[in-house]
């Protein structure tokens, strides 16, 4: 018992210790995510992420054709900074790009996007599909229009919207991320920024189709973890090559590389799943009889894709102590 007191007393002196030196959280030990809701409440709410999405328990439904806007603008302004936990991409200058339409009321504005890995290429991602989890994630999170500014939007059950992306392996490297990578290792070290050399487009580094997607409400996968999300997690992955994933491996946090930044699986408790699929999925399919018509399937669905998107729219202390077997 006495020893139980104490070891409680250190760990939480360990825990004050790391915020006055300006941690916040981390991934092991005692700032790790079973420790985050000691000072983060919410942490321990019950719609949490990431989950684990069950494809056989998802709701099928077919949702409003999503607007990508400036998704195929050639940006200019372009920052990659190391904030000590993730690699944010922000844009500089207005106007951001935006979505709006699929499960969303009204427009969402592109506030950064940043990405989430494992220390090997067999884990790394925060949602999984049955159970199945990816090399690495990447999150656009965007902040509901009428509240203006992310600060407003977390106080809001519908204030952000992430679109998640998995990745998965390639034998070929992916050239739009080569920008991103070589962006990389100029920010290596916590807190430091660096501006992209060349112009960049947003959809130049998501995968072909936009359309399948699954979407449930949920919440930051950060502390303070609120539950103000609306998820959509797109089903098909980006593919990069080994070498692509290892440069995020690179980055340093104040107590040494960045080997892994997910956190674990929440319970889905009473939420449901919607899985979008598009209408037109399932005429294709009826007329996939023969050769010929599976042909005209692939530029059918080649066609319906573009009219989806317009042009114009187009350490030393995570070993101080590792006391809960929490993973
Ligand atoms: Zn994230």
């Amino acid at each position: 018992m006495y020893f139980k007191t104490t070891l409680v007393f250190a760990l939480t002196l360990i825990q004050d210790l790391l915020l006055t030196l300006g941690e916040d959280f981390g991934y092991d030990g005692v700032i790790g995510p079973t420790h985050w809701g000691d000072r983060y409440r919410e942490c321990r709410g019950k719609h949490q992420s990431p989950i684990n999405i069950n494809v056989l328990r998802v709701k099928q439904v077919t949702l409003p054709d999503i607007v990508f806007v400036g998704f195929d603008d050639s940006i200019d302004d372009i920052h990659v900074s190391n904030n000590g936990h993730t690699v944010l991409i922000e844009v500089e200058n207005e106007p951001h790009p935006r979505v709006r339409g699929g499960p969303l009321d009204g427009d969402y504005i592109f506030s950064q996007m940043h990405f989430h890995w494992g220390d090997n290429d067999t884990f790394g991602s925060e949602d999984k599909i049955n159970h199945r989890s990816f090399p690495m994630e990447l999150h656009m999170v965007f902040f509901k229009e009428e509240y203006r500014n992310m600060k407003e939007a977390v106080l809001h059950h519908d204030g952000l919207s992430v679109l998640a992306f998995f990745y998965e392996l390639d034998r070929h490297q992916h050239p739009a991320y080569d920008e991103i990578t070589e962006a990389l290792m100029n920010v290596t070290e916590p807190k430091s920024s660096v501006a992209m050399q060349h112009p960049f487009s947003f959809l130049h580094i998501l995968p072909y189709d936009l359309r399948r997607y699954f979407t449930y409400r949920g919440s930051l996968t950060t502390p303070p973890c609120s539950e103000v999300v609306i998820w959509l997690d797109f089903e098909q992955p980006i593919r990069l090559a080994h070498e692509q994933i290892e440069a995020f491996r690179e980055l340093k946090s104040a107590h040494g590389k960045i080997t892994h930044n997910f956190r674990p699986i929440q319970p889905i408790g009473d939420r449901t799943v919607f899985y979008n699929v598009d209408s037109n999925y399932y005429s294709y399919n009826e007329l996939d009889s023969d050769e010929d018509t599976k042909r005209s399937h692939k530029r059918g669905k080649h066609n319906a894709s573009h009219i989806s998107l317009p042009s114009s729219f187009i350490s030393i202390f995570s070993i101080i102590f590792i006391v809960h077997d929490y993973l």
